[in-house]
Order: C-alpha cells, then structure tokens, then sequence
C-alpha cells in the first residue's frame, strides 16, 4: 500500500512543530528484535504471563518465580540493535526538532542510536539497586548471583538486590513526571509502536498538543490524531527521514 500522502502529512507536522516529543513503545524495538508483549503470535504475553512473574508481588512473595521465570524473560533482551526507526529519533533529535523521547521501553536502544534525551518510565535494564540500603549495582549483579544459586540475590548489607525496572505493582519512578511535563509541552507528539493501553503512560497523549501514531494495529488515540500510519516503525521512520531529507528540513 502507498503510504506516501500519509508520509507526506507526517512530514508536514513534523516540519510546522516547534516542540515536538516522541512516545515509544515495545514495537519500535521488534525491528531489531525484540518480542513485545501483545502481538499475535510472537508477543511475550503468549508464553508467560509477564503481570504474574514480573510482578512487585513476585518479588515480594514469590522470589523463585521472579529471579528464574521473570528473569529469563528479562533475559530475552539480549544484545540488540537499534533499527532504522530507533536511528531517525536520533537524527530528528540532533536537527534540533525533536525535544525529548518518552520510552516504555527498557532496553536502551536510543540510547545506543544517539538519543541523548531520553526518559524512561519503566526503567532500564543496566542497573540494579539494594531494597535496604539502595547501593547501586549493575544488572549483570543479579544474574551473576542467580546462577550461582543465590535467590533472592543479595547486597552486602544483608538486603535484597532488585533491577531498575517498572514491576508491575510498582509505583511510577520519578521520570513519570518528566514525561508529564514533556508531554504538557509538547504541540506534537509522535507515537511509535506503542498499544497505548498500558496505563498511567496511556495517559500522556492525551496532553499533547497534536497526535501522530506510527503502529502496526489500530490503538485506541486513533480517532484523535491528525495523522495514524499502520506500519513498521523503521520502514514508515525511514521514508520520514528521506521525506524531511528531501524538504532540506533535517
Ligand atoms: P505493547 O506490546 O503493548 O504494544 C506494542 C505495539 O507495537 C502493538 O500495538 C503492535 O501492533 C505494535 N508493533 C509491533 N511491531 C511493530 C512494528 N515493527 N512497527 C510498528 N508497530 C509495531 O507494547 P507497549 O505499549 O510498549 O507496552 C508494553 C509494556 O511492555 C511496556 O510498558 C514496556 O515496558 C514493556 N516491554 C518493553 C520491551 C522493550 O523494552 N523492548 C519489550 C516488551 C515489553
């Protein structure tokens, strides 16, 4: 299907912006991939339930289900990397457009693509943190101890080492309220393989001045956004790029 008119549009939005933010989602990273939670097929929801085993629950009550069922499915982010739609956020950022990039993701790969400004609402796989005295370790820590047998793995100071990311039941970290005041910003937000029905980062295109929605499915914002391309992020985020090459815009 041609998707050059929508492209197009897209290009126009983009260009017109004055502070645009970008909000992504586990389906930027299937490029380069990495499963997501929802999609038929290959999502991780259909192998294991993540709410159950990557759950501040699990960790509480069930750390032998959280530090070998949970962790292996943390453990299915193994070294990627970023695709051309990660690449093109990049770009935008360093032309000057793009503002900030709100992540659910954890996998650090707009990091890796020169992102500089990057918030992470779920947290992130490189670092871990002791439950009771809050030293910082790396997350490599965890898994060094999980295969020498030590569950719950352990601190020096007798507590419990956890990684940096959002457990379901957690409350949001600090970086939330960034991305509120990101998105409050913003007069247009781009949308890139997010469901958009994991609350509470559900809620920030809502605060955004204009939407835009890269994703392969139908989400639920589609009806409100000026433009909705159902496709794959690095492909559609390519010809973005060309597009505002082309204009002389990036
Ligand atoms: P989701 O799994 O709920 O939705 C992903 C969406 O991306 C789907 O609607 C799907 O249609 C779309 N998609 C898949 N491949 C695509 C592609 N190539 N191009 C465009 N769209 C594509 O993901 P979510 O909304 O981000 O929420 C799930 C939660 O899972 C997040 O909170 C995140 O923390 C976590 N998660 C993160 C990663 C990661 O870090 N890479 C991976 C899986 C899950």
């Amino acid at each position: 299907m041609n998707q050059q008119p929508e492209i197009d549009r897209l290009a126009d939005l983009v260009a017109a912006s004055k502070y645009m933010v970008a909000l992504t989602g586990a389906g930027i990273s299937t490029e380069s991939g990495l499963p997501d939670f929802r999609s038929p097929g290959t999502g991780l929801w259909e192998r294991v339930d993540p709410m159950e085993v990557l759950s501040a629950e699990a960790l509480q009550f069930r750390p032998e289900v959280f530090y070998t069922q949970g962790l292996d499915l943390l453990g299915a982010f193994r070294e990627v990397s970023p695709n051309p739609a990660h690449k093109a956020l990049g770009r935008l950022e360093e032309a000057g457009i793009l503002k900030a990039v709100i992540t659910q993701n954890i996998d650090s790969l707009h990091q890796q693509a020169g992102s500089r400004k990057v918030i992470e609402v779920h947290g992130n796989l490189r670092d871990a943190t002791c439950t009771q005295c809050f030293r910082k370790y790396p997350f490599a820590e965890i898994k060094s101890q999980v295969k020498r047998g030590i569950i719950p793995p352990k601190c020096s100071c007798g507590g419990i080492i956890r990684p940096d990311v959002v457990l379901f039941g957690d409350p949001m970290p600090p970086a939330f309220q960034e991305a509120v005041t990101e998105a409050s910003k913003s007069d247009l937000m781009l949308v890139i393989g997010s469901s958009l029905q994991v609350v509470p980062a559900a809620y920030l295109p809502r605060l955004a001045g204009q939407l835009a929605i890269v994703n392969l499915e139908p989400t639920p914002y589609d009806a409100a956004a000026a433009v909705v391309i159902h496709g794959r992020a690095g492909e559609v985020m390519e010809a973005l790029s060309a597009e505002l090459e082309h204009r002389g815009v990036i």
